[in-house]
């Protein structure tokens, strides 16, 4: 899959629409089309990495921020772990034994009272 044809670049770079939540210079989130819980969002690299089994060793800084966003993304949608029955789950997919449809890394942030539709 080419970059230029890759849907999640597309959803990044502005060229295709999406319910975005986040964005900053490195990472965009935006609500899953397919929700599988109440809350449904996807994070992403703006940089085309086609995997967790794609990543380089120089790829290590940026999977890093990518988690603390996951964390201040959480927390900006008001799901962040607070104690009690608070808190959200984060799902790779990786290759088609990990159910991957998207071969553009992204992480899945889900919350919301259950049940859930995928990945509960
Ligand atoms: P995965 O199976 O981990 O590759 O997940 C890919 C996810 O992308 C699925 O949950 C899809 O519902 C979601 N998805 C596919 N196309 C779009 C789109 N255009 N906008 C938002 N989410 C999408
Ligand atoms: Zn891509």
């Amino acid at each position: 899959m080419s970059q230029e044809k890759c849907l999640f670049c597309r959803i990044a770079s502005g060229e295709l629409p999406s319910k975005k939540v986040y964005e900053d210079e490195e990472f965009v989130a935006f609500h899953d089309i397919r929700p599988a819980a109440p809350l449904h969002v996807l994070l992403i690299p703006r940089k085309h990495i086609a995997s967790l089994s794609d990543l380089k060793p120089d790829d290590a800084p940026l999977l890093g921020r990518m988690m603390m966003t996951v964390g201040k993304l959480a927390e900006q949608l008001g799901v962040a772990y607070t104690g009690g029955e608070t808190g959200f789950r984060t799902v790779f997919n990786t290759g088609p034994g990990g159910g991957q449809e998207v071969y553009h890394l992204h992480a899945h942030i889900l919350a919301g009272p259950g049940p859930w539709s995928r990945m509960g």
